[in-house]
């Protein structure tokens, strides 16, 4: 399937003529027209399979087609500095045709920088637990505004001990009646199918 028929607004449909990208992969066939329509979804995918686009190009569409109002903010958290890195580029990329704006938190460097970025008042943030938690803590991320959260390589989050911080910041979003969910993750271990269960409402199940 073409990128151009999946019904995707215009100004998200130039960024991914700007990455180069012309036929979708099957996780995003499967996964963009489920997540335009703001449902919840449980993919169980692999990292090269174009995941970062299946559930990046949705939210970009949701927010300049009015359906996510600017004040719910997207939080994107992944287990990794590296991960999180990829992500960030992959979203200034397929978003550099929309007004939308991007955060990048992680730990291992200043706060500078990110300080600034989270300043500008961003719409989508990404980070890695720990430094998430840092900025929540001197306030500069409130978890009450995130009306979309996404948990990429849920699996090696549990495996890398960052449960209970997922916990701690998913507690203070607002609950699965307002937002919308997303978890990717290559297996779909009892601990992820348990997270699925609690954080997500009727989730669309996605395996490739
Ligand atoms: P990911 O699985 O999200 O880490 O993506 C793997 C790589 O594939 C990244 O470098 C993407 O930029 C690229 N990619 C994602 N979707 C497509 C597509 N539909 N066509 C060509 N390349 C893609």
């Amino acid at each position: 399937m073409l990128f151009t028929e999946l019904d995707l607004h215009e100004e998200v449909l130039s960024g991914i003529e700007t990455a180069g990208f012309e036929e979708c992969t099957e996780v995003q066939e499967r996964a963009i027209p489920p997540a335009m329509q703001g449902r919840d979804l449980k993919v169980q995918s692999q990292t090269g399979s174009g995941k970062t686009a299946a559930f990046l190009l949705p939210v970009f569409h949701r927010y300049v087609t009015g359906q996510i109002v600017p004040e719910h903010k997207t939080l994107v958290i992944a287990p990794t500095r590296e991960l999180a890195d990829q992500i960030y580029q992959e979203a200034k990329l397929l978003g550099s045709s929309t007004r939308l704006r991007f955060a990048v938190c992680y730990g291992g460097v200043g706060y500078h920088k990110q300080e600034k970025e989270l300043n500008d008042d961003p719409q989508v943030i990404i980070g890695t637990p720990g430094r998430l938690m840092d900025h929540a803590k001197s306030g500069r991320i409130k978890f009450e505004q995130f009306g979309v959260l996404i948990i990429d390589e849920a699996d090696r989050m549990f495996d890398m001990g960052f449960y209970p911080d997922v916990r701690w910041m998913v507690s203070r979003m607002p609950g699965t009646d307002v937002r919308q969910t997303m978890l990717f993750s290559a297996t779909l271990s009892v601990k992820v199918m348990n997270l699925a269960w609690e954080y997500m409402r009727e989730p669309v199940e996605i395996t490739v």
